[in-house]
């Protein structure tokens, strides 16, 4: 093999050994990951808010920014349920660039895998102790999830990633929520196959041992935009796309029906102010057509302290070096607009 094999790392279940969680803290991860779930299949009306930077680079700007979420969510909470993006790994177009805090724990140094894997669970672990929230990652490796998953409450299957077969049947293994988004090229079957893959029980190689998954009736769609052969961003949230989505689903006879608009990506051509205008779109149709509003439970949303984006190693405190963010002032006037609208 063309690959030089540094040291071997801790298992999961050493980190969890070395980093435990409390039977405090553990409740209340199982009571939002249940919340979640009953919002995704209909028993609840709450809208789900899946909120937060593009990528988590830095864990205090992060603290401060779940600090401010945690205020605007008592404000809402008869209404919207928030959870925050704690996006740990990020997936790279090209291969090239900032590959998230698993990777580079400081994104100014390189990479150092054993700090990486720490430093997530210690982001995720302070999140949930300080601000009682349990977040959302990327599952973007499969075989990483068991190092955070008895601290979240939701996962997502990135745009690049939802045809790759480990992370369906991965999926399938998880208790958690799970959104599959549409491929960048913006074929739905891709991400309804994924849905009904993970929806369905396997037999697969997981970490080296032969397991057995339940399927996961709570995988459901994300629709994030995509990008057209000539490379220029299409969106896919209007009202002629959800009731196309709304008919494959019954078409398809999968579980749960649902769908999140992620309002940033191909969607807004990443320009994050549009996301404003985006979700105001969607509550139109969904006002309008009631299958509409039944299939749409919520939005996921790129907001962070300060609007836009940086290069690293500008330093700007709170402001995102991957996708460009809507800043928080901004970001609170939406959530609370929101509020007021339902
Ligand atoms: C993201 O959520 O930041 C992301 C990388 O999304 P996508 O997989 O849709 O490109
Ligand atoms: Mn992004």
């Amino acid at each position: 093999m063309n690959m030089y094999f540094e040291r071997k790392l801790a298992i999961p279940m050493e980190v969890k050994e070395m980093y435990p969680l409390s039977v405090k803290l553990s409740d209340i991860v199982q009571k939002r990951m249940l919340e979640v779930c009953d919002i995704i299949a209909g028993r609840s009306d709450k809208l789900l808010l899946i909120i937060g930077p593009c990528s988590a680079d830095n864990e205090d700007s992060v603290m401060e920014y779940l600090q401010r979420l945690r205020e605007l969510q008592e404000k809402v909470k008869d209404k919207i349920y928030i959870v925050p993006r704690l996006y740990t790994n990020k997936p790279r177009t090209t291969g090239e660039g900032y590959k998230g805090m698993l990777h580079q724990p400081d994104p100014n140094n390189k990479p150092d895998m054993f700090k990486g894997i720490v430093a997530i669970r210690k982001m995720h672990m302070r999140a949930l102790e300080e601000t009682g929230f349990s977040c959302a990652d990327e599952m973007l490796y499969p075989e990483n999830a068991k190092y955070l998953d008895d601290l979240m409450c939701y996962s997502a299957v990135g745009a690049r990633s939802v045809e790759n077969q480990q992370h369906r049947l991965t999926a399938s293994g998880l208790e958690t929520a799970v959104g599959m988004k549409n491929p960048t090229g913006g074929d739905l079957s891709v991400m309804l196959n994924a849905v009904f893959a993970a929806q369905q029980k396997h037999t697969f190689i997981y970490r080296g041992w032969e397991a057995h998954s339940q399927g996961n009736p709570y995988t459901h769609c994300i629709l994030r935009g995509y990008r057209s052969k000539h490379g220029n961003a299409l969106p896919n949230y209007h009202y002629e796309d959800l009731l196309l989505l709304n008919e494959l689903y019954q078409e398809w006879g999968l579980k749960n029906p649902a769908v999140l608009i992620d309002t940033n990506h191909d969607n807004s051509n990443k320009n994050p102010f549009e996301q404003v205008r985006i979700i105001r779109d969607v509550m139109a149709s969904m006002a309008w057509d009631s299958n509409i509003k039944k299939l749409v439970k919520g939005f996921m949303v790129e907001s962070y302290l300060e609007d836009g984006a940086q290069k690293i190693g500008e330093g700007i405190y709170g402001k995102s070096i991957t996708d460009p963010c809507l800043g928080w002032e901004k970001s609170e006037r939406l959530v609370l607009d929101m509020a007021d609208s339902l």
